[in-house]
């Protein structure tokens, strides 16, 4: 509408939201919305509105403003540009679990690489336990045996 735009126009940069990094917000201090008129004397004219506007159940503020010619083009580039950054933001994330993931993989390697050693050294334990084991036995059949040789010779050469 015509009386809107005179309206919105004629409203002074001191009233008008302040654009940081190239959005422009509303009243309700929130990204705006490029939307498309559908009335008769702006079909299709791009305007920036309160991204709350038509939404039930929530307060929306007045703010408007024509989007023509370069604006509409920088407001989309803008947009595009924060949803790069959100999908930036995003895989910086999923790298960043990636990498808690890793150190946590490699944390349980470590912890399984020490259990297989320990493993082994108590292996190694029993294998020398059983040899001494071996070993005594052969000594003890040895002395049984010195023993009925003694035996023998006492009972025959007596
Ligand atoms: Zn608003």
């Amino acid at each position: 509408m015509s009386s809107s735009s005179s309206l919105s126009s004629s409203m002074s940069s001191s009233l008008f939201p302040k654009r940081t990094l190239g959005q422009t917000h509303c009243f309700c201090k929130v990204d705006a919305t490029l939307k498309y008129s559908s009335t008769r004397r702006n079909p299709g004219r791009p305007f920036l509105g309160c991204p709350k506007y038509n939404t039930e159940g929530l307060p929306y503020c007045k703010f408007f403003k024509w989007a023509d010619g370069n604006e509409e083009i920088e407001f989309r580039l803008q947009e595009r540009n924060n949803e790069l950054l959100r999908k930036e933001n995003e895989l910086e994330k999923m790298m960043d679990d990636v990498e808690k993931t890793k150190t946590e993989l490699r944390k349980r390697v470590d912890e399984i690489e020490k259990r297989e050693l320990v493993v082994s050294n108590r292996e190694k334990e029993l294998l020398e336990q059983q040899t001494e084991m071996r070993r005594g036995r052969i000594l003890l059949r040895l002395y049984w045996g010195f023993l009925f040789v003694v035996v023998c010779y006492l009972v025959l050469f007596k």
